[in-house]
């Protein structure tokens, strides 16, 4: 079948946002041969370093392999039977909003769609939000603000087509490798192609930029506001696309207004980078999370799409801002309404007709009219007990969120905490009353969005272990033992995604951008069989680039330019706190490492927790190549070896997320990062603490 190739079961890598397609071919002693697809338009059989390991990743080795309750093995219908009650018993007496769950970008679409649906149409909250919150909330809201809908513009043909790419705040190199290498074989076909790289570090995706430019961290707002007043001077406003754009005299006005000083960069880059910009009409500006991650992150996203839409550099080959996700299904959170301020199918929960429509086609007894709360303020709720029952799903909260610290006391004192994972052995699955065993990638079944808006199918190749169920299973027992079964009655993961294209075709009849309705009927054999689909789907709209006609989801239609001025970072650096803390992956590891750190390859690529730091500063302070370093921030300690290096600036020190309480307790280094969040998207300033460092 397609879902198959010489005895090889297509699915896709269950990192990045890259979405890769891989070859899956397992042998009889539960062995797993991953290779690359080549018929996988993201990546055409390429894979990186965390992909081409995959394999290594999948051995039952500290499995959860049965229900556990209070730490004591028990079986699936008491821990579901405990849960139901307890969720329902907590609902009657504090109401819906004492009921939380916090999910995954790591969910598949279907699970994602079965969890919103319990939680917004049949508990009656919103109270459910993603770890995709700390990943790309900000482009969420900017983009809304923009164009009236989360819409990604364009596609990753465009990064073949450009003339010129501008990667701010990624470091594509490492974080997403096969788009890096995808932008570096066209380089050698078109040598002509630029590319940029706007980054307070010199990352390894400088290594072949005809350009780096080391802004302070979190000036962005300032350096594109230059960029703005710049096209104005410059007299290449594009007046035919201006038609579609409202708000463009108010930005330029307040852009000519910034102080590019703030950026750090010298006049001679600044022009540099503009007259690049400015004489290459195909560009893309690609942006992740040094843009995302920061308290002014949802402005930075407005600051670089108010760029191309006053050059109407949007919705055509080659050009367009392009924002890369973390997550496998980072996108298809956001499809499903898996955000606290989301509904579903991009449609929106403070809108009562948006609202009324959902509620008739699910059927459901109630509906949340105002926004549920979003992670940092989820977990603030948790500890101050207002939340009293939680389900996290497929996420380390207690390593993960800023201030983790304060986070892992607050979920080791609430009243009920389930946790769904492939282990019991994180932080986090530590601290919970019931713990259920879900299948992992390679046995479980269902799709995934990746950043250019392509739907492609996970697919098992490995049996369920032990007693392990998938997401969706979990979720549907237990709203059937809630009393909500006639809702919640389906039997595969295909039933869910029908049910879900159908949904989205009212997204399509409200105007919204999402609408995979074309999808709605599809067998079981098709939905089997599905290849790489890119949305929307439906009557007269397939794939494609958005904007290309100048209308967008607002409701004048119009474009949307913003007046943004640049903000620093909340926390301000002073005496006791003199540096700058800036956070981040590295190349081999994924998130906290549950499954990475299984590879031995994997974790030979950095075997220990590192902070970069300028060689002035380590002079300054008496600290040694190697040496350990004790960092403190206002909210926590980690000691870590010194990596002296000039590849970042003086003053600020940066440090990798990955490590937990289970490899390495005192490098948590999300304890050490502020609880401070953007106020329009939500998502925490992950790089923007203030720091003291000192030889240990
Ligand atoms: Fe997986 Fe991302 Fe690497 Fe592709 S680039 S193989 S999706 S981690």
């Amino acid at each position: 079948t397609q879902a198959k190739s010489a005895c090889q079961i297509r699915s896709t890598c269950p990192y990045c946002g890259v979405g890769c397609g891989v070859l899956l071919k397992p042998d009889d002693k539960g062995a797993l041969d991953v290779r690359g697809d080549a018929e996988h338009p993201a990546n055409f059989g390429r894979l990186c370093s965390k992909g081409s390991a995959l394999g290594e990743t999948v051995s039952l080795d500290g499995r959860l392999l049965a229900p556990q309750i209070q730490g004591q093995e028990s079986d699936w219908d008491r821990a579901l039977d405990l849960v139901a009650t307890t969720f329902s018993d907590t609902l009657a007496k504090h109401g819906p909003d004492s009921v939380a769950f916090y999910v995954s970008g790591q969910l598949l679409t279907e699970d994602y769609y079965v969890a919103n649906k319990l939680m917004k149409g049949f508990i009656g909250s919103a109270n459910i939000d993603t770890n995709s919150r700390l990943c790309m909330a900000s482009t969420v809201a900017g983009h809304k603000r923009a164009f009236g809908t989360d819409t990604v513009p364009g596609t990753y043909e465009d990064l073949d087509e450009a003339d010129l790419i501008v990667l701010t705040g990624s470091n594509l190199a490492w974080c997403h490798p096969v788009l890096y290498q995808r932008i570096l074989a066209t380089r050698k076909k078109r040598p002509e192609q630029k590319l940029v790289v706007i980054d307070p570090r010199r990352t390894a995706s400088c290594d072949l930029a005809d350009l780096h430019l080391p802004l302070a961290l979190g000036s962005d707002v300032a350096l594109f506001n230059g960029l703005l007043a710049e096209i104005a001077k410059r007299g290449l406003v594009d007046a035919a696309f201006a038609q579609n754009v409202s708000g463009l005299e108010e930005a330029i006005a307040t852009a000519e207004g910034e102080d590019l000083s703030v950026t750090g960069l010298s006049d001679d880059l600044l022009a540099e980078f503009y007259e690049l910009w400015c004489a290459t009409e195909k560009t893309v500006t690609i942006f992740s999370q040094g843009v995302n991650q920061s308290s002014s992150g949802t402005d930075k996203v407005n600051a670089i799409t108010n760029c191309h839409l006053a050059t109407g550099r949007i919705g055509r080959a080659g050009m367009g801002p392009f924002s890369v996700t973390g997550q496998p299904n980072a996108m298809g959170g956001r499809e499903v309404g898996g955000l606290a301020n989301m509904l579903a199918c991009h449609l929106d929960i403070e809108n009562a007709d948006h609202r009324d429509a959902v509620r008739t086609f699910w059927d459901a007894p109630a509906m949340p009219d105002q926004i549920g709360l979003k992670a940092v303020d989820m977990f603030k709720a948790v500890g101050e007990g207002t939340i009293k029952a939680l389900w996290i799903l497929h996420t380390n909260p207690a390593v993960s969120m800023p201030d983790a610290d304060r986070v892992r006391e607050a979920i080791k004192g609430c009243d009920f905490v389930v946790v769904s994972d492939i282990t019991g052995a994180t932080d986090t699955a530590r601290l919970a009353d019931v713990l259920l065993p879900a299948t992992a990638w390679g046995e479980k079944d269902g799709t995934v969005t990746n950043s250019d808006r392509l739907i492609s199918r996970q697919r098992a190749a490995l049996p369920a272990p032990g007693s392990c169920k998938p997401d969706w299973q979990q979720i549907t027992e237990v709203a059937r033992r809630m009393g909500f079964g006639a809702a919640f009655d389906y039997q595969s993961p295909a039933e869910i995604f029908r049910e879900y294209a159908a949904l989205s075709g009212i997204a399509g009849g409200f105007g919204k951008d999402f609408d995979i309705s074309g999808l709605k009927d599809l067998s079981d054999s098709a939905y089997a069989a599905l290849r790489p689909t890119r949305w929307p789907v439906s009557d007269g709209k397939q794939g494609g680039r958005f904007f290309a006609d100048g209308a967008f989801f607002t409701p004048d239609g119009k474009g949307r330019m913003l007046p943004v001025t640049w903000k620093p970072p909340v926390s301000k650096v002073e005496r006791r706190y003199p540096f700058r803390l800036n956070t981040g992956r590295i190349r081999d590891q994924w998130h906290t490492m549950t499954r990475t750190a299984r590879s031995p390859r994997l974790s030979a690529h950095y075997a220990e927790p590192f902070l970069e730091l300028h060689p002035e500063d380590a002079a300054e302070r008496g600290i040694g190549p190697t040496a350990l370093v004790e960092v403190t921030t206002p909210h926590g300690k980690a000691i870590l070896r010194a990596m002296i290096t000039d590849r970042i600036t003086k003053g600020d020190v940066f440090a990798p997320m990955h490590w937990t309480g289970e490899n390495a307790p005192a490098a948590r280094i999300d304890a050490l990062v502020a609880p401070v969040t953007d106020p329009i998207s939500g998502q925490p300033e992950s790089k923007g603490s203030v720091a003291q460092i000192k030889p240990f």
